[in-house]
């Protein structure tokens, strides 16, 4: 906390006041446009005089304070592939032993592609299907991780971050107890989120349908995405 007050040069013991004014202030100034709001000017003025620095420092300080905020979106994926024999199994990210593998035009990374459609849904742009094409050659036995970490490149330049992810893996074998919580530090690592944030639950499906012939794997994710800055495109 000690360095969060640094760049506005206060004593200490205005500090445990000043956070809360500052923090409304960050409120009030980004509910509202700064020049339609009777209360801003003034406000502005008395904090940058007791804090004897600018009014961005002010903005600076009071976003730490206030934490990710803003805009909050959910998105929703879901992803299903077919085994196949001779291919790799690989799911969120961590090569799993298994006879079998997830057929499919890049590494066919059922968990990673459900994510990114979440990823992608919750800030609004096209699905992981147009934004990479099995089409195109390049994506060819793509790197999943490659894809997640494209979509979030995306969204940071809108000004999201990720929030938290939910997945959970429909599969009748193998086992997914022991990989959870690699798979989790995996997304978690490829998101930027903490690991902590990350969840990763495995369900059979009974014995029933595809899945529970086990003939495929399939995915479903939810993400959340909060908005923290404006968009670099304005
Ligand atoms: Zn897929």
């Amino acid at each position: 906390m000690q360095e969060l007050y640094a760049p506005a040069k206060l004593e200490s013991k205005a500090k445990r006041d000043v956070k809360l004014v500052i923090g409304c202030w960050f409120l009030v100034g980004d509910l509202k446009p700064r020049s339609s709001h009777p209360r801003l000017p003034f406000l502005r003025s008395f904090l940058s005089r007791i804090c004897d620095c600018g009014t961005r420092t002010l903005r600076d300080i009071g976003g730490k304070l206030m934490g990710p905020r803003g805009d909050f979106r959910v998105g929703m994926g879901y992803d299903i592939h077919r085994l196949a024999a001779e291919r790799r199994l690989v799911l969120g990210g961590v090569e799993i032993p298994h006879p079998k593998g997830l057929l499919g035009h890049s590494d066919a990374d059922v968990v990673l592609h459900a994510v990114t459609d979440a990823v992608l849904g919750a800030a609004g742009l096209p699905d992981i299907g147009e934004c990479f094409p099995d089409t195109d050659p390049s994506f060819k036995d793509a790197d999943s991780r490659n894809l997640l970490r494209s979509a979030i490149d995306r969204i940071e330049t809108l000004g999201f971050q990720v929030g938290n992810v939910d997945v959970t893996v429909h599969a009748e074998a193998p086992k997914l107890s022991p990989y959870k919580k690699r798979m989790a530090e995996s997304i978690a690592e490829l998101v930027k989120a903490n690991a902590d944030a990350v969840s990763v639950k495995g369900k059979t499906n009974e014995g029933l349908g595809a899945i529970g012939r086990s003939e495929g794997i399939a995915c479903s994710a939810v993400v959340t995405l909060v908005r923290h800055r404006r968009s670099q495109n304005g």
